[in-house]
């Protein structure tokens, strides 16, 4: 691609595509592991991942060859009809959590309508039809469409699309105390992030997961983990459930489990799994063979012996370096995390130092204004990883 037809992309995008990103002038034509390049042939470390999506690494050779042999056989079904691919995702998914049953979908936002609507339905089906009540946290973000929207605790995401669904109840993320408080005889559901994303990375102290299993138990509420981005071998263990010794009744999947294709799941328990029964719920899309085939490669590629406890060592290698940066740039105030979804807080904006580190070829993020987040590829290498802590520090070192 030369230099000018990059500019036609951009201005193409700006003149016939909606707004609503921010987005660099950086066009990407090719990736490879965790490797990306630019129309201009410029090669960047990609800290992105599509959004911890590219769990497995841009183009993984296990999921291309699926994809393709998929490609060749059958793209679409309706689930008026079953296909193969679909059921075997299902099974690895059961067989790898807690759960029994799975509903597919499309994307994170629409796991967590499916999830929205399944603890309502079943509150409903225990003749509890006045209990639609969820209540979810602050700093939480469950994705744009109206009902996940109305879920996520931060009002920055709701201004201008007033009013929300009725039914959510927001408490402070980490505060077991607020959370038994706001439980009312409305209640049917608790919603959470194990580990907050988009909020800036937040993680729960030890025990607070545990005693957020216990409210709900004690009051007869459903739990749903919201693992849209931590799921999928982020952490380290293929669930972040898995750290805190407890288990959700739902959970919500998307990002990594395709590999880079689109794909949303719900996953949930026998006890509950009847009250989605045939015509409740649909997605025409959801579960489709290319999307489930393309799941089941890179399923199969985080199972993979040693694959996770290699993402938990690169993590914690990928910790300490940013740890030691810290101690030499004071504008550095935290550094947080778990395996490969890791951040940087400054105690600053930090748009400039994400400006740099693109500049000196290394793809980063920035959320809620001042953290700097890490997802990349879960098959980061030491010394990719070694690479981009020289960019970081010679970034932090520029006066902001
Ligand atoms: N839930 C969480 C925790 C997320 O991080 C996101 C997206 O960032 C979503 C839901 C929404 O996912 P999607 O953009 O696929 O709708």
């Amino acid at each position: 691609m030369c230099p000018a037809s990059v500019q036609e992309v951009i201005d193409k995008t700006n003149r016939y595509i909606f707004n609503t990103y921010r987005r660099a002038p950086i066009v990407l034509t090719r990736g490879k592991g965790s490797t990306v390049w630019d129309g201009n042939g410029k090669e960047y470390l990609d800290l992105v991942s599509g959004i911890a999506v590219l769990n497995v690494g841009h183009l993984n050779p296990g999921v291309v060859e699926a994809i393709h042999r998929q490609s060749e056989t059958l793209m679409q079904v309706s689930n008026l009809f079953y296909s193969e691919p679909q059921a075997g995702l299902a099974e690895l998914l059961v067989n790898n959590s807690f759960a029994d049953k799975v509903f597919f979908c499309n994307s994170g936002a629409e796991a967590n309508e499916a999830a929205i609507k399944l603890a309502r339905k079943y509150s409903h089906d225990r003749g509890n039809a006045g209990r639609s009540e969820i209540i979810t946290m602050e700093g939480s973000f469950h994705g744009r469409t109206m009902a996940a929207l109305s879920a996520t605790g931060q009002k920055r995401f709701h201004n201008g699309f007033e009013p929300m669904l009725p039914g959510f109840r927001y408490v402070p993320f980490n505060d077991a105390g607020a959370l038994e408080k706001a439980v009312t005889g409305d209640t049917c559901a608790v919603m959470m992030e194990p580990i907050q994303g988009e909020g800036g990375v937040n993680c729960p102290s030890p025990d607070y997961l545990k005693q957020v299993r216990g409210i709900c138990d004690r009051a007869e509420l459903l739990l749903i983990f919201d693992e849209v981005q931590v799921g999928m071998g982020r952490t380290g263990r293929l669930f972040a459930y898995e750290h805190y010794g407890v288990e959700p009744d739902i959970m919500t999947l998307a990002k990594g489990l395709g590999g880079g294709i689109p794909i949303g799941a719900m996953l949930g328990t026998d006890k509950i799994a009847p009250s989605f029964s045939p015509g409740t719920h649909a997605s025409t899309f959801g579960g489709n063979p290319l999307s489930t085939a393309a799941g089941i490669a890179a399923l199969g590629i985080l199972l993979k012996e040693g694959f996770l406890e290699t993402c938990e060592k690169r993590g914690r290698y990928f910790f300490d370096g940013l740890t030691a940066l810290k101690k030499k740039h004071a504008v550095v105030t935290d550094v947080r995390g778990k395996g490969l979804i890791l951040a940087m807080e400054l105690g600053r904006e930090g748009a400039d130092v994400v400006t740099r580190c693109m500049d000196q070829g290394v793809l980063l993020n920035c959320t809620m204004d001042r953290v700097l987040r890490f997802i990349p590829p879960l098959t980061i290498t030491e010394q990719e990883i070694d690479i981009a802590l020289k960019v970081l520090d010679q970034s932090l070192s520029v006066p902001g």
